[in-house]
């Protein structure tokens, strides 16, 4: 049974896209319309020293929990689900009380469901997860007909689920309906990536791997109709002011959140390398409160 709701949902996500077709490491035109929303299903402001080491204690900045919708012609996916529905019950079973008191969220919170609902969109059929913490894939369960999608590596242990802010929850992952689909990188070269995923074919949406933070994190490049570029680093670094100078996140939230630190910290250099050769490209962190405002939010589009 559990095998057939695979092959099912993969061949649901095939016939929907060109996925895995070879990219080139130049962006090439795109044919297809393609913009992106961002979600904004909560925020927290915290002290800007505790978001990233070097940041002030005085200076507050704006900690988003972002869902962000992608569109390319008539395919629509979300890349992270944010915070969803069920978020107050997750966050009760999964997560440690003394964790509380450093990671949580503002109510209200708007799900990427209600405010699709809201807007009239039809609920999206493909989730891919930068990476399955639970402020990424709380709203996994808002869409229980989508697919959901993330690299053999992250795959394992969303398998074995743990609680905590480190750990991918039991009441977010576990559900034996989620139809996941692993992701393959493939050999192929994109920008300063050696391997990547060109997901429609046309080099205007490609995923990368952007391990450290997990196991099986991913960064996803994005080319609007413009032709503007965007970077989609998920909890790499977790504002963009980080990248400045390379610094990790704060000390005592890295232990608690970075499965690798070493590995992280290259990721992060991978991202100033690129930054320096194409300082067009916009890096968007998703938790990134200023970055994200500045694009605009759900319903509004960026093209
Ligand atoms: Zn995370």
């Amino acid at each position: 049974m559990l095998k057939t709701l695979f092959l099912t949902a993969i061949a649901a996500f095939v016939s929907t896209s060109t996925y895995a077709v070879e990219s080139s490491t130049t962006p090439t035109k795109t044919s297809s319309s393609v913009s992106f929303a961002i979600i904004k299903t909560a925020k927290l402001p915290v002290a800007e020293g505790l978001v990233f080491s070097g940041g002030s204690l005085l200076k507050k900045v704006d900690s988003n929990f972002s869902a962000f919708l992608v569109r390319h012609g008539d395919s629509t996916f979300l890349f992270d689900a944010g915070l969803g529905n069920k978020v107050a019950e997750q966050y009760q079973q999964d997560m440690p009380l003394w964790q509380r008191l450093f990671f949580k969220y503002d109510d209200p919170v708007s799900s990427a469901r209600s405010q699709l609902n809201r807007a009239g969109i039809a609920p999206v059929k493909t989730i891919i997860l930068s990476h399955s913490h639970w402020d990424h894939a709380s709203g996994i369960s808002d869409f229980p007909d989508a697919t959901v999608l993330a690299p053999e590596a992250e795959m394992a242990i969303i398998r074995h689920p743990t609680t905590g802010v480190g750990g991918s929850w039991p009441s977010q992952v576990a559900a034996k309906t989620i139809k996941w689909k692993t992701l393959e990188f493939k050999p192929v070269a994109y920008e300063n990536f050696d391997r990547s995923v060109d997901l429609f074919g046309d080099g205007s949406i490609v995923l990368v791997p952007l391990f450290g933070h997990t196991v099986g994190s991913v960064g996803m490049f994005v080319t609007v109709d413009s032709g503007k570029r965007y970077f989609f680093v998920g909890d790499a670094v977790w504002n963009a002011q980080a990248l400045k100078k390379g610094s990790p996140k704060f000390w005592a939230a890295r232990l608690l959140v970075d499965d690798d630190g070493a590995h992280t910290q290259q990721s992060i250099e991978q991202i100033r390398t690129l930054m320096a050769k194409r300082p067009e490209i916009v890096v968007v962190p998703a938790h990134d409160g200023t970055v994200q405002q500045a694009l605009g939010y759900f319903p509004a589009w960026v093209k």
